[in-house]
């Protein structure tokens, strides 16, 4: 359906060489976009690029370095000459109780779920806004509505990154550049492999409380990348949509 089409956009998912990046960016894909598969790992890059097909491309990124946000968005601009959608995916959490972190570790989370995004949309705007407009998907989750016990930096930066998305979309419509934020649910990747090694009865409790009564899986995303990136969603800003089987819903 064209309002769905992406054909000839060109669109940055970070984080896009695994797990829900990975899934959004198949969505991408297989509606029309280049995809530019922005991370750190080479090789995990090169083999999703290889699943993804003929237009899209690995550029080196680490979201926690200023610079690196800046380059990667300059060398997409010179290679393509546009860029239309910029999903702000990357992200990690370390687990333990808040009164355990250390500042580098607070830091570390922070830099990465959320100062990252920042650096790397304030880098696309002008492009967006030059060539008359675009698509900014924020990644969040459920510990932007709930708090963890185990994962304070993480809710907090995925909190604030919901803010950030409202207070994006709000400076930037006058640009014609639709900012939103995905809320997933439980989904099976390697994140939420380690937290299931790491809090015990984790699998049993998201299953108890998911009404879907299942993990999501990272294509489970695909769908929302899609519409949060085309001209279906044109009047749609600033807003954080769970993903989530209904776990958000569940009282
Ligand atoms: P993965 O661990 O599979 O993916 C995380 C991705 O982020 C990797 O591709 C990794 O690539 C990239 N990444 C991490 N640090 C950096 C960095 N410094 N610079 C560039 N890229 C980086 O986990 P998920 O797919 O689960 O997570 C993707 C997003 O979804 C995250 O923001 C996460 O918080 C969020 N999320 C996940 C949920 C889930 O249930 N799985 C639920 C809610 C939100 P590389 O190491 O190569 O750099």
């Amino acid at each position: 359906m064209s309002m769905f089409d992406l054909t000839g956009r060109v669109a940055v998912v970070t984080g896009g060489n695994g797990g829900i990046g990975l899934g959004m960016a198949k969505g991408l894909a297989a509606a029309g976009a280049s995809v530019v598969v922005a991370a750190r790992n080479a090789e995990k890059a090169e083999a999703a690029v290889a699943e993804l097909g003929g237009k899209s491309v690995f550029i080196a990124l680490d979201v926690a370095d200023e610079a690196s946000c800046r380059e990667m968005i300059a060398r997409v601009a010179e290679r393509s000459g546009r860029l239309d959608v910029l999903v702000n995916n990357a992200g990690t959490s370390i687990r333990k109780p808040p009164q355990n972190y250390t500042a580098a570790e607070w830091h570390a989370v922070l830099e990465t779920n959320l100062t990252g995004a920042f650096l790397c949309s304030q880098a696309a705007h002008p492009i967006m806004k030059g060539s008359g407009g675009g698509k900014m998907i924020n990644i969040g989750s459920m510990f932007a509505l709930f708090g963890s016990g185990y994962a304070a930096p993480y809710a907090a930066s995925k909190g604030a990154l919901v803010q950030l998305t409202k207070s994006l979309a709000v400076a930037w419509a006058e640009d014609n550049i639709q900012v939103n934020a995905v809320l997933p649910g439980w989904i099976d990747t390697e994140l939420t492999r380690d937290a299931r090694r790491q809090v015990a009865g984790l699998h049993e409790r998201v299953l108890a409380r998911t009404p879907a009564g299942r993990w999501g899986v990272p294509e489970d995303l695909a769908g929302i990348a899609v519409f949060l990136a085309s001209a279906a969603s044109d009047f749609i800003t600033g807003a954080a949509i769970p993903v989530d089987g209904g776990f958000s819903a569940m009282g």
